[in-house]
């Protein structure tokens, strides 16, 4: 069937970097889906997971904060804000910052910057929901 080439980078590391049989991002107007010989595209990224198949029939899991899929000549490079690979989540962390984000929302002082404290609940929730699927 064929391969494309996975780049999931941050500004500080290249979270994935191989041959996929096919990848699913989560697009801001729904997840999508690549396979080799995909037109090319650009479109932008909401915070969820993007999946992939490796050639030998594995599904990953990737925690990604919003950023950028550009498709072109069958390379997917994904340039997150932030990402994870399901097993490098660390659940204790994403726990604390949910009810970090949690506190600063229901005490709802008036210097609180309640879209940013949403931001961080919903990166939280998202990383303990990928973390499951590893
Ligand atoms: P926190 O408040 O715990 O820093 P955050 O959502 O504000 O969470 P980000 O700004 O998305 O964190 O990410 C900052 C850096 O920390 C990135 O390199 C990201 O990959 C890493 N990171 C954040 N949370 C986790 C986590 N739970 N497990 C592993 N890496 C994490």
């Amino acid at each position: 069937m064929g391969t494309l080439q996975l780049e999931v980078v941050t500004p500080d590391k290249t979270v994935v970097s191989g041959e996929v049989e096919m990848a699913v991002c989560p697009g801001i107007e729904g997840e999508f889906g690549v396979l080799p010989k995909h037109v090319s595209l650009l479109s932008a990224l909401k915070t969820g997971g993007l999946r992939y198949k490796t050639p030998g029939g594995k599904e990953e899991y990737v925690f990604i904060s919003g950023g950028f899929a550009d498709v072109n000549n069958d390379v997917l490079t994904v340039l997150a804000e932030s990402a994870e690979l399901a097993q490098d989540i660390d659940t204790a962390r994403a726990m604390a910052a949910k009810e970090r984000a949690e506190k600063r929302i229901a005490d709802h002082a008036e210097q609180t910057d309640v879209t940013r404290a949403e931001a961080a609940l919903h990166r939280a929730l998202i990383r303990l929901q990928v973390a499951q699927l590893r």
